[in-house]
């Protein structure tokens, strides 16, 4: 029986912050605009995009980020999505954009991000922020994906020469994590194993996994039948499940099943307060990088 590790978001979160709002004080001073972010999303009954963009909005508020959240209507078609992100692209008060997905695949989500120019495409989630950092030459890396390699490193994790397996391949998360992971730089030099929904047999594909990141969206599929003793668990997975309990009638959870890996891995995120907290304020170091891109002689 191991003692688990709980690896909270908020301490990390609260120092990317800092950082951010240094920045962005410093380009205030040399005389520039505030950083403004445009987050699109589709109004959905039951969907968390708008939780999202309150989020957003309140980081951006205490990051000293200008935030206009922008709803994308039933009515609009994908030539109409990508002319909008085409008018975002050209704005000039504007330094980054997010859209939230997925998006039907009538409005093709990456024909319209990829009107954005590479410091502009907050998320980093556009085919040329994902070519670069396949490619090594990284602009902008997906906020999530930076805010589990960044979880490890707040936490002394050795991520280099571990072993370790992304469980979800999505070109949004998974995957560039995987990318991340596997790359030179000061994030990677892992040996990294990408499971996905075809992978047979997922207790044996982990059962020599050192660190395991789940990115599925199926709360509890990961208990201690399938991850190793000693493992760490960075829990990417944020879905909505019922809970009576709540006012709201239902409670945050990720992919992992917390009760059953308490005392079985060695550290593990909590879901709520673990990577998401980190995502939404690394998101904010997105946009600041992007905005100090798009600073008047500079260029990428
Ligand atoms: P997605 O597009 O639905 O992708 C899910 C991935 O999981 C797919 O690659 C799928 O494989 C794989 N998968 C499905 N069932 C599996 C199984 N039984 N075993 C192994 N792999 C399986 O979802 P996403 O957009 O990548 O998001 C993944 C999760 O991350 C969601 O819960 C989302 O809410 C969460 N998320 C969290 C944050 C945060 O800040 N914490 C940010 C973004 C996303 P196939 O490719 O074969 O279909």
């Amino acid at each position: 029986m191991v003692a688990t590790r709980p690896l909270l978001g908020a301490p990390l979160a609260a120092e990317i912050m800092a950082e951010v709002r240094t920045r962005v004080g410093r380009g205030r001073k040399a005389g520039r605009p505030a950083p403004c972010l445009v987050s699109l999303y589709r109004q959905i009954p039951g969907s968390p995009f708008a939780f999202y963009a309150r989020q957003q909005e309140k980081a951006a508020r205490e990051a000293g980020i200008e935030f206009r959240a922008e709803i994308i209507p039933p009515t609009m078609d994908r030539q109409n999505l990508a002319a909008r992100l085409r008018d975002l692209e050209r704005a000039e008060d504007v330094h980054g954009v997010l859209m939230e997905h997925p998006l039907p695949a009538e409005l093709d989500f990456d024909g319209a991000t990829a009107e954005l120019g590479v410091a502009k495409d907050t998320d980093g989630v556009g085919l040329s922020n994902i070519g670069r950092l396949a490619l090594q030459r990284p602009v902008q890396i997906p906020a999530v994906a930076l805010a589990a390699v960044k979880t490890l490193r707040h936490y002394g994790i050795p991520i280099a020469g571990a072993r370790v397996a992304v469980v979800g391949r999505s070109p949004t998360v998974g995957l560039p994590l995987a990318l991340l992971f596997a790359s030179k730089g000061e994030w990677g030099n892992a040996t990294v194993t990408l499971v996905h929904s075809q992978s047979p047999d997922l207790r044996r594909t982990l059962s020599d996994q050192s660190i395991i990141v789940p990115c599925v969206g199926k709360p509890g599929l990961l208990d201690r039948s399938i991850v190793p003793e000693g493992s760490v668990v960075i829990d990417v997975g944020l879905s909505s499940v019922p809970d009576p309990t709540r006012p709201s009638g239902h409670r945050a959870a990720g992919d992992a099943d917390m009760a059953s890996l308490e005392g079985w891995a060695s550290a593990l995120t909590p879901v709520p307060g673990g990577v998401g907290p980190v995502t939404v304020a690394q998101l904010m170091a997105n946009v600041v990088h992007g905005w100090e891109l798009l600073a008047p002689g500079k260029g990428v």
